[in-house]
């Protein structure tokens, strides 16, 4: 399915060699759009959406008419109709799409502001638009007594920059710690909600996300970082071990939800109206 995907992909990565006869570092430079000595059309290589079958639904390419600021343009097309499986791959497909997209869009600020302040221009490279906030700037290291069961020794672990935890327990372990029990985590983050439980009303934290590791385990979603949400806090009830395509999904379904709270709250606008007015 990612055949043609992956074709754009290296042609888009490619491109900051550009054989552009102006030096636009985007541009492939192709001959047709550079023929004309008075109109330089630079467009960078179609990133295409594409379904399983690599037909492309939507595509896009970054497009710079001579000294213009650069911009980006959408075209569309889907025939036949896709069924519920298709429809499932299309929207993976997506998230991936988005991602291009979204780089894309900073390229092209970043072109605009390098032209607005006369800089050279910036080389075209992906980057995505989220910022990750690493805890520490130096790596950490904690050492630990390891269980009889498990070999025993000491073993000194090296915490990834993300890392927060203190590893106290794993520290302070009188019998030694299991490797498998090393567990790298990011502080948590979560969503303060009043929530009643039967008479008692108090304060919680609903759909706590952390970023963990867990180095030594034997399951290979938890072995790499990943995500897990806890749905309230101190309940014990999780969606588990997302990695970024997983969690990117997670967190796009939750802003569909959003809509759909939208809509309720009109219903409640809604209802007290009518209720007003019968009154
Ligand atoms: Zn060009
Ligand atoms: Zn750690």
């Amino acid at each position: 399915m990612t055949s043609l995907a992956q074709a754009t992909d290296t042609a888009s990565r490619n491109g900051r060699l550009s054989a552009c006869p102006d030096g636009v570092p985007f541009c492939t430079g192709d001959p047709e759009t550079h023929a004309d000595p008075r109109e330089h059309i630079h467009r960078g290589p179609e990133r295409s959406l594409n379904r399983a079958d690599g037909t492309p639904v939507l595509t896009y390419q970054v497009e710079q008419w001579d000294d213009d600021a650069p911009e980006v343009t959408i075209g569309d097309a889907d025939k036949p109709g896709l069924d519920s499986a298709a429809v499932t791959a299309l929207a993976d497909e997506m998230i991936r799409f988005a991602a291009g997209l979204r780089a894309d869009a900073q390229l092209v600020a970043d072109l605009s502001a390098a032209r607005d302040a006369g800089d050279e221009a910036v080389p075209y490279i992906l980057t995505p638009g989220a910022v990750a906030v690493l805890a520490e700037p130096e790596p950490r290291s904690f050492t630990i007594n390891v269980q009889e069961r498990d070999g025993g020794g000491i073993h000194t672990e090296r915490c990834p920059r993300w890392c927060t935890s203190d590893h106290q327990a794993d520290r302070d372990s009188e019998h030694g710690t299991f490797l498998c029990d090393i567990w790298h985590q990011a502080d948590e983050v979560g969503l303060p909600m009043r929530i009643s439980e039967g008479l008692d009303t108090h304060e919680d934290q609903v759909l706590v996300a952390r970023l963990g590791a867990i180095p030594y385990t034997s399951n290979p979603k938890a072995l790499v970082p990943h995500v897990n949400v806890e749905l309230v806090a101190g309940t014990d009830m999780w969606v588990d071990e997302m990695g970024p395509q997983a969690f990117a999904a997670f967190i796009d379904s939750l802003a569909g939800h959003v809509e759909r709270l939208r809509g309720v709250h009109a219903q409640l606008v809604q209802a007290c109206a009518e209720w007003e007015a019968e009154r």
